[in-house]
C-alpha cells in the first residue's frame, strides 16, 4: 500500500532530516500525514500599510529594494533593506543572518516577506522575516504550525506533507458510516487534507474535530472490546455471596470509624464476589484516604467466610513488610498470613509455595516474587494489587490467570477522562473523602539561605516535642553508585552538622532487604528522629508519628510524585508540615511547586500534572495503555463520553467488528504499538 511506503524513497531530503523523523517516530508516508499542526495561521496578504496588524506577524507583498550590507558593533554584519508596499508604505527591513535568496536577488523585486512587524518612532520594522518569490504553501491564505524538532522545521513539514497529499486517497476510514452520517463529519482523506491546508478557518475546526473524535473512539472501542473479549471468556471460579451483618460486626471492631467512601467501596467491591464474572476492580483513594484496611475487610470475608486463600501484592518489599506486620495485628490468628519476598531464603519460598498449592496459608503478602509460574495456589479467591500503577501489564496479566478476583488499588489520582480509557476495562471505585480529623499539610517553599536557617530550628522544635521526619533526596543520576553517595552525603551533613544531637537513619535503594526492614522498624519504633532517604519511599509506607517531609531538589520531582512523598504524612489528626527545598533560589520550575503549596488535593495536582508534562510522562505509554494523542485533548471529558457511548453502541451491534475492517485493523495497530498486541 502506497500509505506504508518508506519516507526515504518518496522524500527529496537530507539523512539528517530521515534520521531525525525516524526518531521522531515518523518512517512511512502514513505516518507523516498523520503528524498533525499544532496550530494554523493567517498569511492573508498586506497590499497596504493599512492592512498591517502591528505586534504580530504579517505577510506583506511589495517590492524590495536598498538592499545594503552594514557591520555592527560587535563586528558581525547584518543586511538590511526597505520595502516598499502598494500604497507606499515603507517597512524597514533587517536580517542578522543573510538569507540564502537574498544572495542573488536583484533591486526592486516583487517579493512576500513573512515576520512580525513593530513600529518603532513611527517606521514600521520587520526583522528576520521569511523570504517568498511567488506565492506558496508558505503564502497562501492559512499555513500549519506544526511542533518542530530542528532540523524539522514547519516550513520543511509543510513543503513535504503538501507534497504526499495525494496520498491521502488511500485512508480509509476507521470511523462507522453511521457516526460520519449522524455526527455530520468530513471523510478521513479530506480531514487530513484539511488539517494540513485548510481552506479556511471553519474546515480546519471541523478537520481537528473529526479526527479527535476518531481518536478517541478508537482508543474506547478497543478498550471496551477488551473487556467485553474478557467477560465473555471467563466465569467466577470463587463466587461468594457475602453476609452484610458479619461484614458490620467487622466494621464495628475497627479502632476508628470507617468513612462514608470506605463502606461504600468496601460494599461495591462485595457486591462483585457473586457476579457471574470474577471482580476486576480499580479503587482510586488520594493518599492517606485509607485504602488498606478497606482490602483487610475484604479479604476477612472471602477467607474466614468464604474458605478461599488471598493475596496481597506490593510494589516495594518496604511496602509489603509494612502490610505484613499491620496483617499480623489485624486478621485474627486462625487465619495464617505470611510474607513472600525476593529476600526471602530458597528453603523458605519453597516451604511456603508447598503451603499455598495445599491451602495451609491462607494470606499471602509480597512483592512480585509472588507472581513466578511455580507459585500454585490451592483456591485463590481475592488478590490485591495495591499501588497498581507500579506494576507492568504483564504482572497483572499473570495474576488473571489465576482466575481470582481482582481488586487493585491506586493513589495516582485519575482525571475522569483517563477514568474512563486507561482503566475502562475496569470497574472504579473511588474513596472520595478522607478520614475526620485530618489538616490540611502546610507546605512551603525553602529557597533562601535565611529560610533554610528557620526550617531547621523549626524540624528541631518538631523533634523536640516527639515528631519524626522524613527528608527525601533525589537520585541525581541513574547510577546506584551516585545514587547511594548522595544519600550518604546528606546524611552526613545532616546527622553531624545540621542536628548532631538528634538521631538520623538512613535508606536507599539499593540495601539488601534486610538492612532496610531493620531501618524502617527502628524509625517505625521512634528509635531514630530523622529518615534520609531516597525515593524508596515514596509509596505507601504509614508512620503515622512522622509530621514532616523535607524534599532537597524538590524541583527534580513531577507533582504526583512530590505528592506521594507528602502523602507520607499528614495521615492522622496532627498538623503536618512539608518543605520543598529548591535547588537554585530563581528556579524555573516553581509554578509545579507553587501548585503544591497551594493545594493538597491530588485530583487537582494530576490535572496541573497533565497540563504540564502531558500523558505519555505521566502514565507511561505501556504502563498505561494508552497511545500518545496526535489531535484530542486529553482533559475534553464531553467527547470522551460522547465517543463512549457510540463505542457501546456499535459494539452491541457488532461484536467482533465484522462490519468494521478499517476500525478492526486501528484497533490492532493500536494494541502492537502499545505492547498488548
Ligand atoms: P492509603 O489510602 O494511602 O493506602 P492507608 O490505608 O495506609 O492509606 O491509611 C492511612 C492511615 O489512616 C493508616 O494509619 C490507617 O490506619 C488510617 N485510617 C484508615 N482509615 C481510617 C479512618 N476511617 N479513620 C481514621 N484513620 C483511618
Ligand atoms: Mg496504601
Amino acid at each position: 500500500m502506497n500509505l506504508s511506503l518508506p519516507l526515504a524513497d518518496v522524500l527529496r531530503t537530507t539523512k539528517a532530516h530521515l534520521k531525525k523523523l525516524s526518531e521522531m517516530g515518523l518512517t512511512t508516508v502514513s505516518d507523516l500525514l498523520l503528524y498533525y499542526p499544532r496550530t494554523i495561521e493567517s498569511t492573508h496578504i498586506c497590499e497596504r500599510g493599512t492592512d498591517i496588524a502591528i505586534g504580530e506577524k504579517n505577510t506583506c507583498f511589495g517590492r524590495l529594494s536598498n538592499i545594503r550590507k552594514q557591520p555592527t558593533r560587535g563586528r558581525k554584519t547584518i543586511t538590511k533593506a526597505a520595502l516598499t508596499l502598494n500604497d507606499e508604505s515603507i517597512i524597514d527591513v533587517v536580517w542578522f543572518q543573510t538569507p540564502y535568496l537574498l544572495k542573488n536577488l536583484s533591486e526592486d523585486t516583487d517579493i512576500f516577506l513573512v515576520g512580525k512587524i513593530t513600529r518603532n518612532y513611527g517606521t514600521l520594522q520587520l526583522s528576520n522575516p521569511e523570504l517568498h518569490i511567488a506565492t506558496n504553501v508558505h503564502t497562501s491564505a492559512l499555513r500549519a504550525v506544526y511542533p518542530e524538532s530542528s532540523p524539522i522545521t514547519s516550513k520543511w513539514l509543510r513543503e513535504k506533507i503538501t507534497g504526499l497529499l495525494t496520498f491521502t486517497n488511500d485512508f480509509g476510514d476507521p470511523l462507522p458510516h453511521e457516526i460520519v452520517e449522524e455526527e455530520d463529519f468530513i471523510s478521513k482523506k479530506r480531514a487530513v487534507q484539511q488539517i494540513h491546508k485548510p481552506k479556511n478557518h471553519e474546515l480546519w475546526e471541523e478537520a481537528r474535530k473529526r479526527l479527535a473524535f476518531e481518536e478517541l473512539f478508537v482508543i474506547q472501542t478497543r478498550v471496551l472490546h477488551e473487556k467485553l473479549r474478557r467477560e465473555e471468556h471467563t466465569h467466577n471460579a470463587f463466587p461468594y455471596t457475602f453476609d452484610p451483618e458479619k461484614v458490620k460486626q467487622d466494621i464495628t471492631k475497627l479502632p476508628f470509624e470507617l468513612t462514608f467512601a470506605q463502606k461504600r467501596v468496601l460494599f461495591q467491591s462485595l457486591q462483585d464476589l457473586n457476579r457471574d464474572r470474577p471482580m476486576y476492580r480499580l479503587v482510586q483513594g488520594d493518599v492517606g484516604s485509607g485504602k488498606t484496611i478497606v482490602a483487610f475487610l475484604a479479604l476477612l470475608q472471602i477467607v474466614r467466610e468464604g474458605g478461599y486463600q488471598g493475596a496481597i501484592l506490593a510494589p516495594t518489599e518496604i511496602l509489603a513488610q509494612q502490610h505484613f506486620a499491620n496483617a499480623l495485628k489485624y486478621f485474627p490468628p486462625e487465619i495464617h498470613v505470611e510474607i513472600l519476598t525476593g529476600s526471602v531464603t530458597a528453603k523458605k519460598k519453597e516451604e511456603i509455595k508447598t503451603k499455598l498449592r495445599n491451602g495451609d496459608i491462607h494470606i499471602i503478602i509480597g512483592t512480585h516474587a509472588i507472581l513466578t509460574e511455580d507459585t500454585v495456589f490451592k483456591h485463590l479467591g481475592l488478590a490485591i494489587i495495591d499501588e497498581q500503577h507500579r506494576f507492568g501489564v504483564a504482572q497483572r496479566a499473570i495474576l488473571a490467570e489465576n482466575k481470582s478476583h481482582i481488586l487493585a488499588m491506586t493513589a495516582t489520582p485519575i482525571p475522569r477522562t483517563l477514568a474512563l480509557t486507561v482503566y475502562g476495562d475496569q470497574d472504579l471505585s473511588v474513596i472520595d473523602e478522607l478520614p475526620a480529623g485530618r489538616k490540611t499539610i502546610h507546605t512551603k517553599i525553602i529557597a533562601s539561605p535565611k529560610d533554610i536557617t528557620t526550617c531547621n530550628r523549626f524540624i528541631d522544635d518538631q523533634i523536640g516535642k516527639g515528631f519524626q521526619i522524613f527528608w527525601v533526596c533525589p537520585l541525581v543520576d541513574e547510577s546506584d553508585k551516585i545514587e547511594a553517595k548522595n544519600v550518604h552525603d546528606e546524611y552526613d551533613r545532616i546527622a553531624h552538622e545540621v542536628f548532631p544531637n538528634r538521631r538520623v537513619e538512613f535508606l536507599h535503594g539499593k540495601m539488601k532487604p534486610k538492612e532496610k526492614e531493620t531501618i524502617m522498624t527502628k524509625f517505625k519504633n521512634h528509635e531514630a528522629d530523622i529518615l534520609v532517604s531516597t525515593s524508596v519511599i515514596e509509596v505507601g509506607v504509614d508512620i503515622p508519628n512522622a509530621t514532616v517531609m523535607v524534599i532537597e531538589n524538590s524541583e527534580r520531582f513531577g507533582l504526583a510524585q512530590l505528592h506521594q512523598f507528602r502523602g507520607r504524612i499528614g495521615r492522622n489528626d496532627k498538623q503536618s508540615y512539608c518543605f520543598l527545598m529548591v535547588g537554585k533560589p530563581d528556579d524555573t520550575n516553581k509554578t509545579r511547586l507553587k501548585a503544591m503549596e497551594k493545594s493538597n488535593n491530588g485530583l487537582y495536582l494530576a490535572e496541573e500534572d497533565l497540563k504540564l508534562r502531558g500523558m505519555g510522562e505521566i502514565y507511561g505509554t505501556r504502563q498505561s495503555g494508552l497511545p500518545n494523542l496526535r489531535c484530542a485533548d486529553v482533559t475534553d471529558t464531553e467527547t470522551m463520553i460522547h465517543t463512549r457511548e457510540w463505542a457501546q453502541k456499535i459494539l452491541k451491534k457488532d461484536p467482533d467488528l465484522k462490519a468494521y475492517p478499517a476500525l478492526r485493523h486501528e484497533i490492532k495497530e493500536q494494541e502492537v504499538y502499545i505492547g498488548k498486541g
